[in-house]
C-alpha cells in the first residue's frame, strides 16, 4: 500500500500527535513525516516515545520531538504546546489519538475504572483541544484538529461502555467546535476506524484466545482488517490543505463493518447459493 498524497503535502507543518509513540498514532505520524511535516509525539511513556522518535527520524529523515505528557493533566498538555513552539515555531495541527479501553461487562466495572477510560478519551481530548485552540486563537493562527473516534461513538456498544461514552463525547466536541471555531480558521474533523491491528488494541480488546474465536476480519464485508497506510492516507488528507473545505465531518474507514452489523438481514450472507436456488423456486408458489 502506497502513500496517496503528493510529496511535500504537509511540508513544514508541525503536527502534535497524542499517543504518537505506538500503534496507529505512530503509523500516521510516520506518513506525516514522509510528507514533510515536523512531528511532536506525546504519551505517558517517555522511553517508548524516545525510541519511536529516533526510529521515525532515521526512517524518514524528518524531525520528531518527543514530550512525555498525560493528557488528563492540563498543565502537561500546555507544556507540550510550549515545547513544540520552542522547537518548531508554529503548530499547525493536532491529532487527538490517545485513548484507553478494555472489555468488561459494565456491571463488573468500578466507578474508578469508568472514570479512567472517560478521563483519557474525553477529558484528554478536550483538554488538548482547549489548550491548543486557545493558543491558536490568541495568536490568530489557523489550525486543524483531527480526532480518532470509533463507529460505536454513534451506535454505542456493550462491553466497552466507558469508551463508547468517551468517544461519543469526542464526536460531539468535533462537530461543535467545527462550527464555533470556524471563524478562527480552525477546522475539526474525525476519523472512525474499524479494526486495524495494533498491539495495544488487540491485547486489550481481543486478549488470549478471543482473537481466534472472534476474528475481526469476519465481521467486515470486505473480509479483512485495515492496513495502517490506508488510515494514514486519510489522516494526512484531513490534516492537509487539500481538505480545507472539509469541516465537522467524521469519516468512517471500516470496510463496511458497522453498516453490515446494523443491517437487519446482513446475516443472510451465510446462505449458500444452493439454498438461494431453492428459495427462488419456492417463491410465489
Ligand atoms: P495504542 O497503540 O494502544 O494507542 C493508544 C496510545 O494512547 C498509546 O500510545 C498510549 O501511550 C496513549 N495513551 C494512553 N493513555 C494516555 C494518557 N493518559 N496520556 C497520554 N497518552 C496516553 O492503540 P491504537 O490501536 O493505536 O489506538 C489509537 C487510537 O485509535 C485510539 O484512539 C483508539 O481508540 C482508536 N481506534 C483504534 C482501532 C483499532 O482497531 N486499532 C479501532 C478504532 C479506533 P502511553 O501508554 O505511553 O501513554
Amino acid at each position: 500500500m502506497e502513500g496517496m498524497l503528493k510529496p511535500g503535502a504537509l511540508k513544514d507543518k508541525t503536527i502534535i500527535i497524542t499517543g504518537g509513540g505506538t500503534g496507529l498514532g505512530r503509523s500516521m505520524g510516520k506518513y506525516f513525516l514522509e510528507l514533510g511535516a515536523n512531528l511532536v509525539i506525546t504519551s505517558r511513556k517517555k522511553d517508548v516515545l524516545d525510541k519511536t522518535a529516533s526510529d521515525l527520524s532515521a526512517e524518514t529523515g524528518g524531525k520528531v520531538l518527543a514530550v512525555a505528557c498525560d493528557v488528563r493533566k492540563y498543565e502537561e498538555i500546555d507544556n507540550v504546546i510550549k515545547s513544540a513552539e520552542a522547537t518548531f515555531g508554529q503548530i499547525h495541527g493536532v491529532l487527538n489519538n490517545a485513548a484507553g479501553n478494555f472489555i468488561s461487562p459494565t456491571e463488573r466495572l468500578s466507578h474508578r475504572a469508568f472514570d479512567i477510560v472517560v478521563d483519557i478519551v474525553l477529558k484528554g481530548t478536550y483538554y488538548t483541544t482547549l489548550a491548543a485552540g486557545k493558543n491558536w486563537i490568541a495568536k490568530k493562527q489557523p489550525g486543524t484538529f483531527l480526532n480518532i473516534v470509533t463507529t460505536y461513538a454513534w451506535t454505542g456498544s456493550g462491553y466497552v461502555v466507558p469508551s463508547a461514552c468517551g468517544k461519543a463525547g469526542v464526536l460531539a466536541l468535533t462537530r461543535s467546535l467545527a462550527v464555533e471555531w470556524a471563524k478562527y480558521k480552525i477546522r475539526s474533523n474525525a476519523i472512525a476506524p474499524g479494526p486495524f491491528p495494533t498491539e495495544g488494541a488487540w491485547s486489550r480488546l481481543l486478549p488470549g484466545d478471543l482473537v481466534k474465536k472472534f476474528d475481526p476480519a469476519e465481521r467486515v464485508p470486505l473480509k479483512r482488517v485495515g492496513e495502517h497506510q490506508e488510515l494514514a492516507n486519510l489522516a494526512a488528507y484531513l490534516m492537509s490543505d487539500y481538505s480545507a473545505y472539509v469541516n465537522g465531518e467524521v469519516i468512517t474507514i471500516d470496510g463496511g463493518e458497522w453498516l453490515r452489523n446494523g443491517g437487519e438481514f446482513s446475516h443472510l450472507e451465510m446462505i449458500p447459493d444452493t439454498m438461494w436456488d431453492m428459495i427462488e423456486k419456492t417463491r410465489g408458489k
